[in-house]
């Protein structure tokens, strides 16, 4: 029984002596080095190889290393082959740390204030209490509730927006499409951790951006693709939005030349709000082998039907 490991080579030696550490039964081995394909009954993959079944006639469980699966491309892979987004606790931790960073450095002008040190100019901004500033989030799954439990702690007034309806200790939660002007009309900062589905593509547009108070700022940790990029550079030269803090775009890396780069209402991080991390992913994929194999429930087990 072989666990195949098809992502970052680099970050697949650090799996591959974890393994050997923790699991020393269990043969790992890191693509493209597959060994017998018949052996391989797991993969964790940033995106799989094609033609899956055929070359792994035997693989019973898929693990993205990553906490998203909008990188799959599901018709390639058999409805009953089960598949696992990375539900390890380094992800979350992270990301909460990146949505208080940005949401913290939106809330006291640090993005007009890099672009007043970079043109030389030393000019105070009026500082406004946190009480005043409203922070919501997009998609209260295990991310977006993380971010909001470090939140809390500054005094700002939380909200959260969600699919199916949530209730959150001190956070005001709207649920669906009926209620998301209510909610976008009092947010002064936007966090979008949505995952990417059909739903949700270009969700972040001219339309989402008028129905925020006039400069509220956005923060976009979901993916790329969630933004309509267009939309976000005419909203920021009308200034319908003050600011907005990207980790993701559409494409990535992002191209030179690219509006991002230079403009002085972004700032731009190349995707590292979270990332994956081996000590405790490992431990994830061992745990939910374990279960996989006494036929239980397995958190992370991804709904193809919603696509996330
Ligand atoms: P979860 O699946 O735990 O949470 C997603 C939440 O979004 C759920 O609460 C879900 O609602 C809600 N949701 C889904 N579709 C819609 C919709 N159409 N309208 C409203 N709400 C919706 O995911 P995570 O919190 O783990 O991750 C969220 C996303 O963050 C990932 O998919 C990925 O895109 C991104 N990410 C970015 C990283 C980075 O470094 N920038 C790193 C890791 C993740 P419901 O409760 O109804 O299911």
């Amino acid at each position: 029984m072989t666990v195949l490991y098809k992502a970052n080579a680099a970050r697949g030696a650090v799996w591959a002596k974890l393994f050997a550490e923790r699991a020393p039964g269990m043969a790992f081995r890191v693509w493209p080095d597959v060994g017998d394909p018949a052996a391989i009954r797991y993969l964790a993959a940033w995106q799989p190889p094609e033609r899956i079944m055929e070359t792994f006639p035997n693989l019973e469980l898929v693990f993205s290393v990553g906490a998203g699966v909008d990188q799959f491309d599901f018709s390639l892979l058999p409805p009953a082959l089960p598949v696992i987004r990375m539900l390890e606790p380094g992800i979350a931790e992270s990301m909460a740390e990146y949505v208080t960073l940005a949401v913290l450095g939106l809330h006291r002008d640090l993005v007009p204030f890099i672009d007043q040190q970079k043109r030389q100019v030393w000019q105070e901004i009026q500082v406004r209490s946190a009480a005043s500033r409203r922070v919501g989030i997009m998609g209260l799954g295990q991310l977006g509730q993380a971010a909001l439990d470090k939140l809390r702690a500054f005094g700002f007034p939380l909200s959260g927006w969600n699919r199916s309806p949530r209730a959150i200790d001190g956070v005001a939660c709207y649920t669906g499409e009926t209620e998301l002007d209510a909610f976008l009309g009092q947010v002064d900062i936007l966090v979008c951790l949505l995952p990417l589905t059909e739903a949700t593509r270009g969700i972040l547009n001219a339309r989402l951006f008028s129905a925020l108070p006039a400069g509220a700022a956005l923060v976009n940790c979901g993916r790329g693709g969630h933004l309509v990029e267009a939309d976000l550079l005419a909203a920021l030269a009308s200034g319908q939005l003050s600011a907005a803090v990207l980790d993701v775009t559409e494409l990535e890396p992002l191209p030179q030349g690219h509006g991002f780069w230079t403009h002085p209402k972004i700032l731009l991080t190349p995707h590292i709000a979270s990332m994956t991390r081996p000590e405790t992913a490992v431990d994830f994929v061992l745990d939910t082998i374990t279960r996989h194999q006494a036929g239980q429930p397995m958190p992370g087990l991804v709904d193809r039907a919603s696509g996330y």
